[in-house]
């Protein structure tokens, strides 16, 4: 049987409908509906493109065309004067909306003749189109952003105007669908089940092997069957897995019993792949970013150090003060994520890899073997040496073990301590009790800090004005919604310095309008609101109950039926402060609201 081919134009007709909505529901209605639609060899193209991009997140390909470039292919394309172009992009403020208008003014821009099985020559398929965008994202060196600019000028030409409106916006990075991968999750679900019933198995494969492509693909080819035996593979990052939190020694004891402890060392957290053969080394962060050219000093070791065919495993990059031998702050390790200078910064900055997980060896997924059974054979698996350390564990029963050890953590400037569980599986890309983090309080109610994402600002007065940022707006992320909630507003602790730095990160991430994600109280509305990308830990004296963000908040129909009111209020924090930036976590990475309640459980428990 002969199917017909998806044509590119009912992709942009999906993506409209997408961007009318921002109920998770019909988000995933839609989805299931377009992926129904795909052949097998379209699927997994198509969720690269539903991502902004043609190969899965942790790939590094990334399309390399800015405004100007763009608007040179646009007026290229459309056979008129850059000026044009310019013009339509500053009136609508949105280059893939003034592209389409400025290609409907111009229709005659492309051929037009029908062919033999009633298609339009402008009628492209998806996977032509694909293809082009593949190579433009692809093409580079010397000469490349003719090549782009040329590949992209001609698709314009070619194609519909709805079309030319999200090919200029994907090319951009400025797709913004408003869902994540864990949507399109459920979505794949809804196409075969009608439901969203198959989500916990797909998100298991997912974990494993977070490809949408690969996974959208197994699933249109042999359903449900096809995603049950996936493993991991050498170059694929596995999810990481997450520390959950107690408040004291006793209570760790209590869930997980005899356990080992191991110092919680403060830096990046990185995933090596290593195939011995072909002398292959990736590194990960948690955020699947690809950091391998940052650390040509941990790939050497690895190379030498690490005796085995192939491995996956995992450790805290901590750098370290050349001439004293000391770890040194955070921020200091985060200096090593740097596209530029890394020799020089290599020498200056060294780092060490205390290594503390084996997830794959030769051909073998050891996620479901005991972490005693892992971490032995990590022990046997690493030999020591001026990078590669292997993070020491004791096995503890009593809480005064742990706690001297926590004590010692703190001593030796650590951040505090993980109990492990001595039978814990590897959870791959959840957070649970398999690790318990227990870190030095930084107030008496509160154990711990919050990831949280810079969602906007409001405009400042007084001193602040020379900042042009009053405060900004916060958020934690709400999984059961896929969107993000307000928390706090942080502004008055923060030093002249770090308004500076907040003013350079976001310089990038201003946006028109609030992003379709956000759920924000007509109260809290920001002045300017931001791309969610930006992440701040902060810490803040306690967390209370809150009407007006929405974190945790719930909403209820009033008696008429007419307004909506607050049947639970949210939660917020009480003085916030901030304590770092944290550019190894994304957004969907940040404090869940499910966290945000349980920590608000146990702080009453702590009173
Ligand atoms: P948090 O970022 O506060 O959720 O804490 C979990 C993080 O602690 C992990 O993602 C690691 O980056 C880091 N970490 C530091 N030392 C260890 C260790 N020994 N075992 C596991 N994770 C560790």
């Amino acid at each position: 049987m002969t199917t017909k081919p998806m044509l590119f134009k009912r992709l942009s007709e999906y993506f409209q409908q997408l961007e009318s909505t921002s109920l998770r529901l019909k988000i995933t209605e839609i989805l299931a509906e377009m992926f129904k639609d795909a052949e097998k060899e379209e699927i997994g193209k198509l969720c690269y493109l539903l991502q902004g991009r043609v190969t899965p997140l942790y790939d590094s390909t990334e399309f390399g065309v800015a405004d100007k470039m763009m608007i040179r292919a646009v007026a290229q394309g459309l056979d008129i004067e850059t000026d044009q172009v310019l013009k339509e992009f500053k009136k609508m403020g949105d280059l893939g909306s003034a592209t389409e208008k400025l290609k409907i003014k111009t229709p005659d821009a492309g051929p037009d003749l029908k062919d033999p099985q009633g298609l339009t020559l402008n009628d492209l398929k998806l996977i032509d189109v694909y293809e082009i965008l593949y190579q433009v994202a692809t093409s580079s060196g010397e000469g490349s952003q003719e090549v782009k600019v040329n590949l992209l000028s001609n698709l314009i030409k070619q194609i519909d105007p709805l079309s030319a409106r999200y090919i200029v916006r994907l090319t951009l990075d400025k797709l913004r669908l408003g869902f994540s991968d864990m949507t399109v999750l459920d979505s794949l679900s809804w196409m075969i089940k009608g439901s969203k019933e198959l989500r916990p198995e797909i998100e298991r494969a997912y974990n494993l092997r977070p490809d949408l492509g690969y996974i959208s693909q197994r699933i249109k080819d042999k359903g449900i069957k096809g995603i049950k035996h996936v493993q991991p593979v050498i170059g694929t990052p596995i999810l990481m897995a997450k520390a959950d939190r107690l408040k004291n020694s006793k209570e760790i004891l209590e869930k997980i019993g005899r356990c080992a402890v191991e110092f919680k060392y403060d830096g990046l957290r990185l995933q090596v792949h290593y195939k011995k053969s072909n002398n292959f080394v990736k590194l990960f962060s948690r955020n699947l970013e690809d950091l391998t050219p940052c650390f040509p000093d941990i790939s050497e070791s690895v190379k030498k150090s690490v005796a085995a065919d192939e491995a996956i495993f995992e450790g805290e990059i901590v750098a370290y003060n050349p001439q004293t031998g000391v770890n040194v702050a955070f921020q200091q390790t985060m200096q090593r994520r740097r596209k530029y200078d890394i020799e020089k910064k290599a020498a200056e900055i060294p780092v060490k890899l205390y290594v503390f997980e084996l997830l794959y060896q030769s051909g073998k997924n050891l996620i479901g073997l005991p972490y005693r059974k892992r971490k032995g054979l990590l022990k046997k698996m690493i030999k020591e040496d001026a990078v590669l350390k292997y993070a020491n564990e004791t096995i503890v029963e009593k809480e005064e073990e742990i706690e001297q050890l926590f004590d010692d953590s703190v001593v030796e400037g650590y951040e505090g301590i993980i109990a492990k569980r001595l039978d814990g599986v590897y959870q791959a890309g959840m957070r649970g009790f398999s690790w318990i983090k227990f870190k030095r309080a930084m107030s008496k109610k509160l154990m711990d800090t919050f990831d949280v994402l810079v969602m906007g600002y409001t405009f400042g007065e007084g001193k602040r004005t020379i900042f042009g940022v009053g405060e900004f707006l916060t958020g934690v992320y709400d999984e059961s919604q896929d969107k993000f909630v307000s928390i706090t507003k942080i502004g008055t602790g923060l030093t002249d310095e770090q308004f500076r730095e907040f003013k350079k990160r976001i310089a990038k991430l201003e946006i028109k309008e609030k992003p379709q994600r956000y759920l924000v109280d007509k109260l809290l509305e920001a002045d300017v609101w931001l791309r969610p990308a930006l992440v701040v830990e902060i810490s803040a004296d306690e967390l209370t109950r809150s009407q007006v963000h929405t974190a945790g908040r719930i909403l209820g129909l009033s008696k008429s039926g007419k307004a909506e009111k607050v049947t639970a209020p949210g939660y917020s924090l009480r003085f916030p402060r901030l304590e770092r930036f944290r550019d190894d976590k994304k957004p969907e990475g940040v404090t869940t609201v499910l966290e945000i309640m349980s920590m608000f459980k146990s702080q009453g428990e702590r009173e």
